[in-house]
């Protein structure tokens, strides 16, 4: 099934986003704010249009970057949901999370494509000016600009081997330190690292009053929390199949009710995603948006049966609920619990934000007993 990404990207804070070898690529407004300020510090220098052109190889290198990961990840048979850039570089969603000897190698394959890209236009630059001024390139006087790409490639490769989360680096640090101490607490120390860092970054860019660095510093902070985050998440769900956490009291509509009839149930209910039945068989699916989209084109008199998504995501109840939770922020929607044929129950990301919540309170407590 097509990821349906319109919905995560609008609230995930995209601004646009294109295909580039069939993989979507979203960037975070965030992004868009780093161009901004980087051509205005372009503008100050002398060259305007080659730091606008050194922005821009960048920025292609940090995309060639990430799909370097996915190429790898690929390898292993693990799709790319989507590539978000942001401004301290890219993040390439993947499908699962790959084990900690893929993880090992997807990792090293960003910093590996800016060396290569490094080596290629200091290749071309030899053979183009005989050699590189390098005193010239580090002064960044708008001299040699394969070379200050080149050198630019050489930093992110660097900065993102940092061992830390959410570099390249912490991932690799990860997959080592997961072979010795387990993946959670492996997750949570390259984590902390990150955090540590991130601190470490910003004290110094206060005090040298670098604000690039504070800059960095903060996304570097987000990325490590957000990291622990997910780890919690995944703790709270892993083994636990999708019937534990699914809405079991739920109402359906009969394919032959108007959309009338759902905004009623739209209003008489807190649900806001039904399913639509044809006797016991479950045929389509009426979210909150289509009923009101419908409600606006086709009137309240169109039938259900007529508007309604026939491609929804069907859930089984054995299922680990680590993957349900990855399969429905993928999709956006409402999922489907289905046994064979048979609709066993609902799964929406708001009752399973309830289901972590009340573990995590059941876990504190079980920890103070
Ligand atoms: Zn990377």
């Amino acid at each position: 099934m097509e990821p349906r990404n319109q919905k995560t990207a609008a609230s995930n804070g995209g601004l646009f986003s294109l295909r580039v070898f069939g993989v979507p690529v979203r960037f975070h407004f965030t992004f868009v704010l780093f161009v901004i300020f980087l051509a205005v510090i372009g503008l100050e220098g002398p060259s305007g249009a080659q730091a606008a052109i050194y922005v821009l190889a960048l920025f292609g290198s940090v995309l060639l970057h990430e799909f370097g990961h996915s190429f790898v990840s690929r390898r292993y048979g693990i799709r790319t949901i989507e590539i978000v850039l942001f401004p301290i570089g890219g993040v390439a969603r993947l499908e699962r999370n790959p084990k900690p000897a893929e993880e090992l190698w997807i990792a090293l394959a960003g910093p590996a494509v800016n060396i290569v890209i490094a080596g290629v236009l200091i290749g071309l630059a030899a053979g183009l000016f005989g050699s590189l001024d390098w005193d010239q390139v580090f002064r960044r006087r708008g001299g040699n600009l394969l070379g200050q790409v080149a050198l630019g490639n050489i930093v992110l490769a660097l900065f993102n081997l940092l061992p830390a989360f959410p570099m390249d680096g912490g991932r690799v640090l990860r997959s080592m330190l997961a072979l010795k101490y387990g993946e959670s607490q492996a997750t949570e120390l390259a984590a902390k690292a990150g955090r540590i860092l991130a601190i470490g970054m910003g004290l110094y860019g206060l005090i040298s009053a670098n604000y690039m660095l504070i800059f960095i510093a903060f996304f570097v902070y987000l990325g490590a929390a957000q990291e622990s985050a997910a780890l919690m998440g995944r703790q709270l769900t892993q083994g636990v199949p999708v019937s534990a956490a699914m809405i079991t009291d739920f109402r359906t509509l009969s394919h032959g009710q108007t959309i009338r009839d759902a905004a009623n149930l739209l209003l008489a209910t807190s649900q806001q995603d039904f399913p639509v039945m044809s006797g016991s068989n479950v045929i389509g699916l009426l979210s909150r948006g289509t009923l009101l989209r419908a409600m606006a084109q086709e009137g309240p008199d169109s039938y259900v049966a007529g508007v309604m998504e026939r491609d929804f995501l069907r859930l089984d109840p054995r299922m680990d609920l680590s993957e349900a939770m990855l399969l429905l922020a993928q999709a956006g929607t409402c999922a489907l619990v289905m046994e064979g044929e048979e609709l066993r129950g609902l799964l929406t990301a708001e009752n399973l934000t309830e289901f972590l919540l009340l573990r995590r309170l059941d876990r504190t407590n079980v920890e103070r007993a």
